[in-house]
């Protein structure tokens, strides 16, 4: 029911100039009719021309001519109510359609009209004010050219009332519902905003700012009894790009990504930068982490990244440690890892190192 509605409103946002102009020609339509069975050929003669002018509209509405469709409106509408006053009188409310048209000058015309030019709205709702009280001193005690009668009256009366109330209703519904649109699509585009900040764009994983509160949350979460950090850096990654190039250093460091995604699809994976990648493992603990670390290290190995049909063989070094050894911050703990990892780079690369290890050892 909600999508219905939203898509119906939807429509008529976006073919709102047509709507309107559609809704005038068949008020004039219904116009002519009146005025005819009140007796008054010349009204019901202007009325075939306003649906003249507004078929005309219709076609330009469709090549997309808003401008001229806008001025139409205008101007057709300020003709009409002096020549139905003039002709059928005051009291038939031919002055309402001023007044119907002020809600379509003011929406139509933010449309059309950005910033200074809006001077142009003004202008014309003022014309239309002045038009208003020109009318009803010139019209407001003389005798009308025809008497309609009194049930033609009537239904002239209410008729153009109800153009009015409608035209009220309508224009400041479309306003409302538009600008709220707005501001929920503005919400949307700024959620997304702040998700895609938290992603690095190169390989679709965390990056810092996406990693970190997570890594804040866990130390300091009392629901986590254990968890392990592991800093992985690709080993002799300046090679790779020299040897094949920086496309494909980047094709490695995607297909790591994979990889890693894959083998650890239940942990936090962060791309720290360049070539660094820390893993958040939560509920591992030391043993448990080193078996996972050091299974993702041989596939690593054994799984060269093909670029262009070379398949390139990249090995990593990834130091691994747990909230036992880390100590009680998020920068401890990461610190911690890589000081590890630094080992590793020092004793041969390729290797997961899982505890401190003097050098006397
Ligand atoms: P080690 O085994 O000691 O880690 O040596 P390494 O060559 O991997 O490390 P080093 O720090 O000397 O070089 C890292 C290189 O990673 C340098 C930099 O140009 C490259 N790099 C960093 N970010 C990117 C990236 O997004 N794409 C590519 N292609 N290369 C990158
Ligand atoms: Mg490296
Ligand atoms: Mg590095």
């Amino acid at each position: 029911m909600k999508k219905i509605y939203d898509d119906v409103l939807h429509f008529l946002i976006h073919h709102s100039i047509i709507f309107t102009v559609i809704i005038m020609c068949m008020v004039h339509a219904s116009l002519l009719v009146l005025a005819w069975a009140g007796g008054a050929p010349e009204l019901a003669f202007t009325n075939v021309v306003s649906v003249i002018v507004y078929l005309f509209c219709i076609i330009l509405c469709n090549f997309g001519h808003i401008t001229p469709v806008y001025v139409s409106i205008l101007l057709e509408v300020g003709v009409y109510s002096a020549i139905s006053t003039h002709y059928i009188g005051w009291d038939t409310g031919g002055f309402f359609f001023l007044f119907a048209i002020v809600p379509i000058i003011i929406y139509f015309g933010c449309f059309i009209f950005k910033g200074v030019q809006r001077w142009i709205i003004a202008i014309s709702l003022i014309a239309i004010f002045i038009e208003y009280v020109i009318i009803y001193l010139i019209c407001v005690d003389r005798v009308p050219v025809y008497d309609v009668g009194f049930g033609i009256k009537v239904a002239l009366m209410v008729f153009s009332s109800f153009v009015m109330f409608f035209g009220v209703i309508f224009y400041n519904g479309m306003h409302i519902y538009s600008s709220e649109h707005e501001v929920i699509s503005l919400e949307e585009k700024n959620e997304k905003l702040t998700e895609d900040a938290k992603i690095d764009a190169l390989t679709g994983l965390l990056n810092r700012r996406g990693f970190m509160p997570i890594v804040e949350q866990t130390v300091k979460s009392k629901d986590v009894e254990k968890y392990c950090v592991a800093f992985g850096d690709i080993d002799n990654f300046k090679r790779i790009n020299d040897s094949y190039g920086h496309e494909c250093g980047d094709e490695v460091l995607m297909h790591i990504a994979r990889l890693i995604t894959k083998e650890m699809s239940e942990c936090d994976v962060c791309r720290w930068g360049g070539e660094e990648i820390v893993i958040l493992m939560k509920d591992y603990d030391l043993k448990e982490a080193g078996t996972k670390a050091e299974n993702l290290r041989k596939i690593i190995e054994t799984t060269p990244t093909v670029f262009y049909n070379v398949r390139v063989p990249v090995t990593i070094t990834i130091g691994l440690c747990d909230n036992a050894a880390a100590g009680s911050s998020p920068d401890d703990v990461i610190k911690a890892a890589d000081a590890r990892m630094y080992y590793g780079k020092q004793h041969g690369k390729n290797i997961v190192i899982s505890e401190d290890i003097s050098e006397d050892d």
